[in-house]
């Protein structure tokens, strides 16, 4: 059965440089590299806190940003919001990545923290504020108003009601790719999510996270259930069973130890994503694309190296574009390019183009010069290739 929704005028509350649906890592990277060079941004946020799975999901791990090997492989956003993530909390950057850091000891400490979450969002806020990027928290994008192959608005809603707000570029940070999806781009959608659910603990003397979860190793048969990331039905089964899962954990432990902080949003890897002209894939290790425009190592092992193509973060739509976990990448590589740091990559990146986009007046998203793309990357400390690394100049490779 279906309805007919009845036709209402709606306000058009902002016209923007660029629209950001999305306030997890990548989502904020994006906004601020846009932000920084020059461009009026509006950064969306269903939620109430900035940081997505990072700090309302308390996945408070910041991955590594080196090979395993000693080379560092991301720097810019990427390693600014590394060191915010402590700024404020309990965590350490490993004294050998730090300025002057033993160069043999990076081959064996990979260059990664725990945070704490809730400082990690208390650094972000300042971060966005500071540069002068319109936050709009408890908004949800609920659909795009295409004309032709562009769109022209979105409909958000909050509080305040159903409203529009426009803007030259789009990017969709949503980590679910519900901005591409509205859109009528491409996408494909990832239903075997293993069960987690990471929360804190307090025993009287530590504060701790406890990592609960089903093994990400062995087949999907040895596990009990397996979830997709947008049906209703699988999300909020997994939060139940997230939820059962973490409090059976903490029973097992003393009258004294109580459970201090569970996720607010789903612990879920994999939902919804872009499925573009170019799908990265972990065959794809080792490969330097035409248009990377950075480079990330695998967080599960010491040694593979990636570069970050931009047309995985393009679509068929002029002023879209895609950044974080909902990039245009296959299922294997699903799993390492959904780690922070290289979603905060990809955000920057992201981020970036639309900036130069407006710059150089680009007819879509697209076009932008590559050439200019990367030197700007390069200027804010990012590495677009392993190979060439510390090279100040412009990558032609
Ligand atoms: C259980 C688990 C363990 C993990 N472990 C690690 C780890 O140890 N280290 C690591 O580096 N990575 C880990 N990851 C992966 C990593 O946390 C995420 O992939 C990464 O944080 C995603 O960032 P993002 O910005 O792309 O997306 P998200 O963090 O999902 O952010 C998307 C944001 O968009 C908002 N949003 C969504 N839809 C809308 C809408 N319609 N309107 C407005 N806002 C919207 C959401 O509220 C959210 O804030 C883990 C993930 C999970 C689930």
């Amino acid at each position: 059965m279906k309805i007919v929704e009845p036709a209402r005028e709606l306000p058009v509350k902002g016209s923007y440089d660029v629209l950001v649906i999305g306030a997890g890592v990548a989502g904020v990277s994006a906004a601020l590299a846009c932000a920084r060079n020059g461009k009026s941004v509006c950064l969306v946020e269903r939620e109430y806190i900035l940081g997505g799975l990072a700090t309302a999901g308390i996945v408070a791990i910041y991955l590594p940003l080196c090979d395993g090997q000693g080379r560092q492989m991301i720097g810019g956003i990427s390693e600014e919001l590394l060191k915010e993530s402590v700024r404020y909390g309990s965590g350490e950057i490993p004294s050998c990545w730090k300025e002057g850091g033993d160069p043999e000891l990076r081959q064996k400490i990979r260059y990664k923290l725990r945070f704490d979450p809730p400082a990690f969002a208390c650094a972000l806020d300042q971060l966005v504020a500071q540069a002068g990027i319109h936050l709009m928290l408890g908004t949800t994008m609920s659909s795009a108003v295409k004309e032709g192959q562009e769109i022209r608005y979105c409909i958000l809603e909050n509080r305040e009601g159903r409203f529009a707000v426009s803007a030259k570029i789009f990017i969709d940070a949503s980590g679910d790719a519900v901005l591409a999806w509205s859109a009528g781009e491409n996408t494909a959608e990832f239903v075997r999510n293993r069960l987690a659910g990471w929360y804190y603990s307090y025993d009287g003397s530590e504060y701790k996270l406890n990592i609960v979860q089903e093994s990400l190793k062995g087949p999907d048969k040895e596990v009990k259930c397996l979830y997709g990331g947008i049906s209703t039905d699988d999300v909020t089964q997994f939060c139940l069973d997230s939820r059962q899962m973490l409090l059976q954990h903490a029973l097992q432990f003393s009258m004294d130890t109580t459970i201090t902080q569970i996720a607010t949003i789903p612990q879920i890897r994999m939902t919804r994503r872009l499925k573009g002209t170019l799908e990265i894939d972990e065959s794809d290790e080792g490969r330097v694309f035409q248009d990377a425009v950075g480079c990330f190592g695998d967080w599960r092992k010491a040694g593979p190296h990636f570069t970050l193509p931009y047309s995985a973060l393009v679509g068929e739509t002029k002023n879209l574009l895609v950044a974080g976990r909902c990039i245009s990448a296959s299922e294997s590589a699903g799993d390492i390019i959904r780690a922070i740091p290289v979603c905060a990559l990809s955000g920057e990146a992201a981020g970036t183009a639309a900036a130069l986009a407006l710059d150089c007046g680009a007819q879509t998203v697209r076009s932008v010069p590559l050439d200019s793309l990367r030197l700007r990357l390069l200027q804010n400390n990012n590495i677009l290739n392993w190979k060439v690394q510390g090279e100040k100049t412009n990558d032609k490779s």
